[in-house]
Order: C-alpha cells, then structure tokens, then sequence
C-alpha cells in the first residue's frame, strides 16, 4: 500500500464535498502535481456528528468512482487506540494509531536497559545527513527519552498487530501520532522514537510529531515559524536517517496534523521537501465545513439564515462544544459579535467574518473558530441542513474546491512566487 509521496487528508464532516474535494486533486493533477486524497474522519467527530467509518467508506468509494479517478486513495481511521479501532476495521484502510497518551506510561527496567544496549550506537556526537549541527547523546539521555517514549511504541505495536491480524500484512497504511500531546518531540526524541518502532516491527509509513508552536484549529499557526522551518527541517533528515539505519519502510514520511490553515508554515514545510526531496501528509481539519457555510451565507435567502442560526446556538452552548477541542482552540470571547449585530448580517459580511483571509479587515479569528467547533449545531438541524447544501450545492462546492487548492495544495506543493501565500 504505497500513500504516495504527497498525500492529502481531507476532513468531511457531513459527507456531502468528496466531488468538491476531489476536484482540487484533479486540478492538481492537471498542473502536474500528484496527490493522494485521503478521507480522515476520527472517533470524536463520527460520535459529535452521528454517522459511522462504513459513511465514510461508502462517500470515498462513490466520489472516485464517479469522478474516473484511477490513483490510490484512502479511507483514515483517524485517532484510534485500542478502544475504539474495532469500528474502523472493515471501513479504513489507513490507521492512525493515537498513542500521545502513553507517553511517559511506565516500562519495565529491563525493556529500557535492553533498548539502551541495542541501541548503544546513538550514544556520542551523532551527525546526521542534511543537518549542520551535530548531537551530543549521553547513555542517560537515551535511557531517559527511551523510558519516556517505549510505553507509547508498545501500545502503537499492539494497537498495529491488532489491526493487521484482521486486515492482513500490507492491506493498509499505518501512522503513528504523537501530535496530542503538550511537549514537542526533539528531533532526537523522534530517532529513538523510530528505532523503537522499528524493533517494535511496525511497518510505519508517516508519523505525526508534535511540532513546537500552536495548531489551532482552522486558524494560522502560533508560534516561531524560523525555529518551527528548523525544526521541520531537522525532522525530515531525520526520518531519511532512520530509513538507512533501521530498515524501516522508504516511503515513511511526517504527517503534519495541521488543525487547518497553518498558512504562515506552508513556505518553509514546501522549501525543505524540496532541499531534502522529501514527501509529506498534511492532514486537515473540518475547514470544509466553514467552506459550507461561507458558502450557504454568501448564497443568501435560506442559507444565511441557516448559517446565522448555527452560529446564534454555537454562541449560546460555547462551553459545551469547545469542550472537546478545548486544548486546540484559543477563542477570545470579547471578540465575537452578538447574534443580534450577526443577524443584521449580509451574506457577504457573514461569509467575509469567517474566512480565513488575513488581508481582510472583516476576518475575525474567534468567530471562525468558534464556528469550527460548531459544527454538531449542524448536525442537530439534520435534514433541514443537509437539504440547503442540496439546494446550494453548486456556490458550496466552488467554495470547498477553491479553498483546498488555492490556499493549500499550491502553497503546499508548488513552488514558485505563484503561490499565493508564503
Ligand atoms: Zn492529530
């Protein structure tokens, strides 16, 4: 199961955009770019919104069916660990495995002091390819992030061989997340981290880092971004490194769990793909719901008010559905407009308000994240919006495919002073 060197993880809530979707891999493949689609929905979002991985499967299969695509494409049990992965067996055929909460779970003394002695290698000034600095590693230093990260490799293996003894060697394409965590892995951490997985025989194709710096979702990236390009940079060396030295698969690449939008960090994630001729997974959040509604607000009459009734009850139960994204949102309540001001709303303001256009004066980051979140608003009105996405399908649809192509795949992945933003 080859994901391809680029590949694209599109999240959609509603099942209602694989074509729109889909269509921006097209135009990518016309401007000579390939990109594998992958359909990412995780256990949090199929429970907010009601609706199963088999959904997902069955939107997945049609889209590309309808559309004559004829490369890979996949279907992402996004978030998985050993409680849940059981629904996602028969329907994905890409695995996720969230291990970020087994970090710093105990192991055994002797498992660490085994590591240690097999990996003594590491131990010294250890240069790696592509990097200028060198590391100094003490045997202390490999015990100490060896008993921080081999709990978390252990579950990952279980979690793998669980899936692979239903699904069979080979049939799917595995990940390894470590995003949902506080602290950053160092580029050192992610070699040991590798080396375990490596003897943990997990045949890992990208693996999701927590990168230094902030990845709310749906809004840019908060942080440093010359020490986050230093950091990627060193990360990307560093996978090619542990390729060579630990005979894991050569096709392994990052999976950058962007939360969306990370517009600021595309240029230097795009220059050092080039410098290293790297590949990468960037996996998206729910943006294409926000391209829903921008889309339902600007096509005015019964979609604004939909669109206005969303954001009038997400307003009204901010508690209860920032709750679960609460360490990924960062929403300043004195910034959101009142749900009266909002309802003397043309679709334009509406839809200028929430997309994410950082030139625009009317853009406002907490009313867009606050909408990210609210998206079980949505799901609550059942038919009523999904029928407006029927009625309003074809200004919804150029929404979602403009805003996959333009303000990600180009920035991404084609380099030049054509992109829009860097
Ligand atoms: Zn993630």
């Amino acid at each position: 199961m080859q994901l391809g060197k680029y590949s694209f993880g599109v999240g959609d809530r509603f099942g209602r955009q694989g074509n729109a979707q889909l269509k921006a891999m097209l135009q990518a493949r016309t401007a000579g770019l390939d990109i594998t689609p992958v359909w990412n929905k995780s256990h949090r979002e199929h429970s907010i919104i009601g609706t199963q991985p088999a959904d997902v499967r069955r939107e997945a299969d049609a889209t590309v069916a309808s559309a004559g695509w004829d490369q890979p494409y996949f279907v992402d049990a996004d978030h998985i660990g050993m409680g849940n992965v059981d629904q996602f067996l028969d329907a994905s055929d890409f695995f996720a495995l969230d291990v970020a909460d087994f970090i710093g779970r105990r192991v055994e003394a002797g498992q660490i002091s085994a590591f240690a002695a097999k990996h003594r290698a590491l131990v010294g000034m250890l240069t790696i390819d592509g990097i200028d600095e060198s590391f100094e590693v003490s045997e202390s230093d490999l015990q100490s992030i060896a008993s921080k990260y081999l709990g978390a490799v252990a579950q990952a293996g279980r979690i793998y061989r669980h899936v692979e003894s239903n699904k069979g060697a080979g049939s799917f394409v595995t990940e390894v997340s470590m995003d949902e965590t506080d602290t950053p892995q160092t580029p050192i951490e992610m070699l040991i981290i590798l080396a375990a997985i490596a003897d943990e025989g997990i045949p890992v194709q990208t693996i999701a880092p927590k990168f230094s710096g902030r990845f709310n979702k749906g809004v840019d990236y908060v942080g440093d971004v010359q020490a986050f390009a230093r950091e990627f940079e060193q990360d990307v060396a560093v996978l090619a490194f542990a390729v060579k030295e630990y005979g894991l698969p050569a096709d392994l690449k990052l999976s950058v769990h962007s939360g969306s939008d990370k517009f600021s960090i595309y240029g230097p994630i795009r220059r050092a793909l080039t410098k290293f001729d790297a590949g990468v997974h960037v996996k998206t959040a729910g943006t294409t719901w926000l391209e829903e509604v921008i889309g339902l607000a600007s096509a005015g009459g019964e979609g604004l008010v939909i669109a206005k009734e969303v954001y009038a009850q997400a307003l009204a139960r901010m508690d209860e559905l920032c709750g679960p994204y609460a360490t990924v949102i960062d929403i300043d309540p004195g910034a959101l407009p009142s749900a009266d001001e909002v309802n003397t709303w043309d679709g334009e303001t509406f839809a200028s308000t929430l997309r994410h256009d950082q030139a625009c004066a009317l853009y406002n980051p907490s009313f867009r994240q606050l909408l990210h979140v609210g998206y079980k608003v949505a799901a609550e009105m059942g038919p009523r919006f999904l029928d407006a996405l029927g009625t309003y399908e074809d200004t919804v649809a150029g929404h979602v495919t403009a805003n996959i192509y333009d303000r990600h795949v180009r920035p991404l992945f084609q380099e030049g002073p054509e992109s829009p933003i860097d």
